[in-house]
């Protein structure tokens, strides 16, 4: 597909200076003398701010006071046009009041000030900004989150349980006792277009918010290919059996740690029977109908959230432009 990467968190073309991650020295100085700047994110969330174009990350010096509550490593991300980037993890931080129910909502719409931070900055849920910042913040912030989620859900050794430590900035951590390596893990996805002729198969999940649906989805299990995983996810959860399957474009998503595989396939069959335990709902909706609901029409269906993959699936499908 021509236009794959330019969906949300599509990539920007983000040097990761990959070289400089064992190069401790050269980072240590890159953060002394300013040319380093680090990305602080609160429990999955970044820090940020409204501006012209939307909003964008906010780049703190190393001495700040904001990271003093950090754990002491710090995880590098890249070089950004000259400016190297890192982020911290400043989980710890209690806000005076906080809303735990909230910040486990499906949309997280809560922001938190820092008191050290400027009028303006708080930490936000990503979901919401991702598509008000640009590629290139988009793509540090979603590296960013999904490699501290990584290191906080990974502290102890997989192979003999001892305390692991972070290596090579942050794209590593290695077990003091058994030598063990052990490298960020990304869980791919498939989420796939079905299509009956002119109609669409969409979904809903139990629990999402009244009206919306989406396309399918589901894991890919070791020892199977991305087109298998697609006929036996659609199978499973709506027993409509699928034929031919391609490729369209992928997409990072660091909830908490998934590449989303675009796939489309043309069902053999249409009578649909759900799975209830992984779905409460699914049904046939025609192009012109989607149209309706893409644009905000439809009286009652409330399609994918914009940035998601599914919905520039979905987009592409109408104008014809899976190509
Ligand atoms: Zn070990």
């Amino acid at each position: 597909m021509r236009l794959a990467e330019t969906v949300t968190f599509g990539g920007s073309g983000l040097d990761r200076a990959a070289l400089l991650r064992g190069d401790e020295v050269a980072l240590a100085a890159a953060l002394a003398d300013g040319r380093g700047t680090v990305l602080p994110i609160w429990r999955g969330k970044p820090l940020m701010e409204d501006c012209d174009t939307g909003q964008r990350l906010v780049w703190l010096s190393a001495g700040h006071p904001m990271l003093t509550e950090a754990v002491a490593e710090r995880l590098f991300l890249g070089d950004d046009d000259g400016a190297l980037r890192f982020a911290a993890d400043i989980s710890a931080w209690q806000p005076e009041e906080l809303n735990a129910e909230q910040l486990d909502s499906f949309a997280d719409q809560s922001r938190q000030a820092h008191p050290t931070a400027q009028d303006g900055q708080f930490f936000g849920e990503l979901r919401l900004s991702m598509t008000l910042l640009t590629p290139r913040d988009a793509e540090l912030a979603a590296t960013a989150k999904a490699m501290l989620s990584w290191h906080r859900s990974h502290r102890f050794c997989a192979r003999c349980g001892s305390e692991s430590r972070m290596a090579q900035a942050g794209w590593q951590r290695t077990c003091p006792d058994c030598s063990a390596a052990h490298f960020p893990r990304t869980d791919p996805v498939v989420i796939m277009l079905i299509t009956h002729g002119n109609d669409l198969l969409l979904g809903r999940s139990p629990g999402w918010p009244e009206g919306m649906y989406s396309l399918l989805a589901g894991f890919v299990e070791p020892g199977e290919t991305m087109e298998a995983a697609v006929r036996r996810e659609v199978e499973e959860e709506t027993a409509v059996r699928v034929g031919h399957v391609d490729y369209l474009a992928s997409q990072p998503w660091p909830y908490p740690s998934s590449l989303m595989f675009g796939c489309r396939g043309e069902a053999l069959s249409r009578k649909i029977t759900i799975d209830p335990a992984e779905l409460e709902d699914a049904f046939w909706i025609s192009r012109e109908d989607l149209s309706e609901a893409l644009a905000g029409r439809h009286p009652s269906l409330m399609p994918a959230r914009k940035g998601a993959i599914a919905q520039f699936l979905m987009e592409n499908w109408l104008a014809d432009r899976l190509d």
